[in-house]
């Protein structure tokens, strides 16, 4: 809306006698809220099993937010197209954290070797350039992701933090949701990769199903924190949640779509309930937290999406192959 509309409404609103004692959003008087985002990375969850668990808190996302269940990890689905990875964690949270495949940024394995950071950095390298003051925390169980992606570049991370149980995750999550002001803050859990590799991924399998719902009550002690800041402050943060890969028997790595199909919720301003299908790879998170956070991503950047998950129309995607 046009500024002229504000001083329009405003006038209006002097004429009448009625303060709302509060600039409208979007006035040229109104000071830009700082942005948050909340990043939540469940390791192996796959989204069949995820619809057939019980888990009422991240149902607290999926209900307020736009949810896909048949988004893709892997990259394209074609030995042949550069883009294709593995579905295995290094790859996969690469992907997530800066936005592109293996084409570029180059990680082919959970050994992390060859990786091009330097070209396509973590998403907080991104927002650090913007805003140098900005606190950017990732908290991760499996501490490959803070060593390889975020750790050989101090200058990006405000703090890094690798606790060994998801427990500990949430607790340390909840505790900067709480005490400090984190301006983004990823948090990684691992446990439910865990039980997939010891009995089984899938709907059936009760230790996994067990897994996820057990999973969910970490994600509830951190979407509690948030909830009782968002009330003190009147923040609105965007939280987004993701999966790196799904899982087949007990191991995952191929090009199945029982590892490839995963799923994708996030809420926060601006971003419509409702339910996407043909849902975009999970490169997705960088360019929505990215643009949420008012970072600009030249396409010359190669991205591999080109729409905040939140702007994508429901029922269709044009960057679905
Ligand atoms: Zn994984």
């Amino acid at each position: 809306m046009t500024s002229s509309f504000f001083r329009a409404a405003l006038a209006a609103t002097a004429l009448l006698g009625v303060c709302s004692c509060a600039a409208p959003s979007g006035s040229p008087a109104a000071p830009h809220p700082t942005p948050h985002a909340l990043i939540l990375g469940l390791d192996g969850v796959r989204p069949d099993a995820f619809q057939a668990a019980k888990t009422p808190h991240l149902d607290r996302l999926i209900e307020a937010g736009l949810v896909t269940w048949d988004a893709f990890a892997g990259g394209a689905d074609a030995e042949s197209d550069p883009t294709t990875q593995a579905t295995s964690s290094g790859p996969g949270w690469t992907s997530i954290l800066t936005g592109v495949w293996h084409d570029r940024h180059h990680v082919a394995d959970n050994t992390f070797q060859g990786a091009d950071l330097a070209n396509n950095p973590h998403l907080f390298a991104r927002i650090r350039a913007v805003r140098p003051t900005a606190q950017l925390v990732s908290i991760v169980h499996w501490a490959p992701i803070n060593e390889h992606l975020l750790r050989p570049y101090p200058s990006q991370a405000s703090l890094l933090l690798e606790p060994g149980s998801d427990s500990a995750v949430a607790a340390a999550g909840a505790a900067q949701i709480r005490d400090a002001d984190p301006a983004v803050l990823f948090l990684h859990f691992d446990e439910v990769d865990s039980a997939g590799h010891s009995f089984g991924y899938g709907a059936p399998i009760a230790e996994y199903i067990a897994a996820i719902e057990l999973v969910d009550l970490h994600v509830g002690v951190v979407l509690d924190a948030l909830q009782e800041r968002e009330s003190r402050t009147g923040e609105e943060w965007l939280v987004i949640a993701t999966t790196d890969h799904g899982g087949l028997g007990t191991g995952h790595g191929g090009q199945s779509a029982e590892e490839r199909t995963i799923w994708i919720t996030a809420k926060g301003p601006g971003i419509q309930a409702g339910v996407l299908t043909h849902g975009p790879g999970h490169t997705i998170v960088a360019l929505t937290v990215l643009d949420h956070m008012g970072v600009h991503v030249p396409s010359s950047e190669g991205f591999a999406d080109e729409v905040p998950f939140g702007l994508l129309t429901r029922d269709s995607n044009p960057l679905q192959k």
